[in-house]
Order: C-alpha cells, then structure tokens, then sequence
C-alpha cells in the first residue's frame, strides 16, 4: 500500500498507519475522513495532539499521566496511603478504577520486563517503587501486570525483591483472561480479581 497516493496525502496515511492498532487501510479511511472534514474539526483534532505533548506529563511520585506535579490520586487525601496496586501502564490506572473496588494509590511501571524485547528490570520504575517503601507507611503491595509471560515475569520479578521489604505483597486472583491485556478486562472481572487477591508473602 506504500505510496499510491501523492505528497502530503500519502504521509499524512503513512503517520497514521504507525499507530497501534491502526492498519493501512484504516489509515486511509481516517486520511480521506479528514480530507473532506471541515476546517474546525481537523483544527481541534491538531489542538488535542499538540496538548497531550505540551501539557501532559508523568506523576512525580507513581509515574501516572497528570497535567500537575502530582496526579489525581496521588494528590487525593482521601486514597490509602498504606497500599499501593503496581501496574504496567497508566492505562491500566483507568481499568482498576473503573471497578470502584479499589481506595488505595498505584505505581507505574511504565511497563514489563521482557528479555526478549530487551526490557529489564532497570529499564522500569522499579527503584521509584523501592523509594516509596522507605516512608514506612505503606504496607500491602498489590502486583497487577498482565496476564502474559511478561507480566508474569515481572511480578515474579517484584515478588522475590519486595519479600523481604517488610511488606505484604499480594497478587490480583487469577480469572482475568489469560494472555491478555488488563485495560481490555471488564470492572466484574478486576473486581473479583482484587476482592480474591492472593497474599504470595506473609505479613512481617
Ligand atoms: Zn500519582
């Protein structure tokens, strides 16, 4: 599909085509939508692009995505402070919060160890996690990776090293669907899947 059509057309189909889950021929039918779409409509599209990069940035403390120092959970007074749910990306925040199950705070990995992709533990926010543990005041960590060998191998990864931390680390129950990603999980399934955690170290 490379390069049929001229100039700005044809890159504007190529950009579009690198997106996640956006084939070629989608990126052609979203090219054509914008050809013919009015002047305000494309504008705002423009806006909303340039925003998330100008404003958008990482949580200071849990690495979730926040136009301020620190993110809405982090600054909420009303959250737990002593558990916190670690989770691979930031849109995994949105999926657990979707069940209204969970009251405590999350850490970002910003995402899993694969050796065969490359990513190792020191690629991820890991040393961040081990800092927020020095306060004291947390005690349960949560691990929540997706059910895939990546996900597996980091909470393996996270369950050895926070064992001997002085905390409870805990995982979600199985039942969400395996080799698949959590953001994709229903708020029943994340419910029961926090509500069944299971403890994989005892309490110190
Ligand atoms: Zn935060």
């Amino acid at each position: 599909m490379a390069g049929i059509y001229d100039g700005a057309v044809q890159a504007l189909i190529d950009e579009l085509g690198r997106l996640p889950g956006v084939g070629p021929k989608s990126a052609q039918r979203i090219a054509f939508y914008l050809l013919e779409a009015d002047e305000a409509e494309v504008q705002a599209l423009v806006e909303a692009l340039q925003a998330v990069k100008e404003k958008v940035r990482f949580c200071a403390v849990c690495g979730n995505v926040t136009e301020d120092e620190l993110c809405r959970i982090c600054s909420d007074p009303r959250r737990v402070g002593s558990v916190i749910c670690v989770v691979e990306e930031a849109k995994d925040i949105v999926a657990i919060e979707r069940s209204r199950e969970y009251r405590g705070r999350y850490h970002v990995l910003g995402g899993a160890i694969d050796p065969i992709g490359g990513v190792g533990p020191q690629d991820l926010r890991i040393r961040e996690l081990y800092a927020r543990l020095a306060s004291g005041e947390v005690e349960e960590i949560i691990l929540a990776m997706d059910p895939n060998i990546e996900g597996e191998a980091t909470a393996t990864y996270l369950s050895l090293n926070l064992g001997n931390m002085g905390v409870t680390v805990s995982r979600l129950a199985s039942g969400l669907p395996v080799g698949g990603d959590l953001e994709y999980a229903d708020e029943v399934t994340i419910s029961r899947a926090l509500a069944g955690r299971q403890r994989i170290t005892p309490i110190q």
